[in-house]
């Protein structure tokens, strides 16, 4: 079953806060001249257009990106993720294009790192191969994502890092990340993963946090931001990134940001934020 398309929420509250946490890994692992691999599992097309027909059937980023765009009071790490997506937009009047986590990773890689992006959706993945057709080190590959973390794990550099966001429609694959991490440390426990996840009933992203206190792998951190409290009703009311192996900044960085982007995001007042180790060092 394929039917998610990222395009529909590109630029939403969960998007912001994945794709700093990963720019902040990426810049933590671009402070040592040694290259390093990035490996996106679920790459989407890379880069969205705000105003097509999906993304304004929806309007999810004007809950997102759009509350960060006009605003001279963002925290330094957050002005570098804004800064990043007005290069897209020519400087950056208006918003009208956003980076998908691809995206954001291809405009920091050096000449030394290099990137694997795979996309399994037969639509969307010549989009993607269209749109990195310049970038020099980055292959593009359509084909199973966690199939590629056994296959190209552990990288000839050693460092690197594994950003897995799967899109959730189906049930499993609240396993399959758990089990692309078990397998992924096996070849490579220096790594850094990242999982995106939705919370959208609370059982089912719990599994994946205790698939992986089970699994005997420590520095499991976890990121969250809520909308809204926890429900049985439809649809998203929180999401989060757990990350393996994260720099040493990160946590601190994001306990000074999260406050922040819960304030402008969620200007409802129904937010709230949480940073928590699952399993410390
Ligand atoms: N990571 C992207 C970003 O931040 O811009 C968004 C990815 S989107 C949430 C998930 C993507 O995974 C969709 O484009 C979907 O087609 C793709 N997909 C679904 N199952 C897959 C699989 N087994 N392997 C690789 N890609 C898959």
């Amino acid at each position: 079953m394929l039917s998610y398309r990222h395009s529909f929420h590109a630029g939403n509250h969960a998007d912001v806060v994945k794709h700093i946490v990963e720019m902040l890994i990426i810049e933590n692992l671009t402070q040592k001249e040694k290259g390093f691999y990035y490996l996106d599992t679920h790459s989407g097309v890379g880069r969205y257009r705000l105003f097509s027909q999906e993304s304004e059937k929806t309007a999810e980023f004007e809950e997102g990106i759009a509350r960060l765009w006009q605003r001279d009071d963002l925290p330094e790490e957050v002005q570098r993720y804004v800064d990043l997506i007005k290069k897209l937009n020519y400087g950056g009047k208006e918003l009208r294009y956003y980076a998908g986590s691809p995206l954001i990773a291809a405009q920091m890689l050096r000449p030394q790192d290099r990137g694997l992006l795979v996309e399994l959706h037969p639509t969307d993945f010549p989009l993607l191969r269209n749109n990195f057709k310049e970038f020099k080190n980055i292959i593009v590959k359509r084909d199973d994502g966690f199939q590629q973390v056994k296959a190209t794990l552990p990288p000839k550099e050693r460092r690197g890092l594994v950003l897995m966001d799967p899109p959730y429609e189906m049930k499993e694959d609240y396993d399959l990340v758990v089990n692309a991490i078990v397998e992924g440390y096996k070849r490579f426990a220096t790594g850094i993963y990242a999982v995106w996840y939705p919370v959208v009933l609370r059982q089912q992203s719990k599994r994946i946090v205790k698939g992986l206190e089970a699994s005997g792998i420590r520095k499991i951190l976890q990121i969250e931001l809520a909308v809204r409290p926890d429900s049985d009703q439809r649809g998203m009311t929180a999401s989060g990134m757990i990350v393996i192996n994260p720099p040493w900044q990160l946590e601190a960085q994001m306990k000074k940001i999260l406050p922040y982007l819960t304030n402008v995001l969620v200007p409802e007042g129904t937010g709230s934020w949480s940073v928590n180790w699952i399993v410390p060092e």
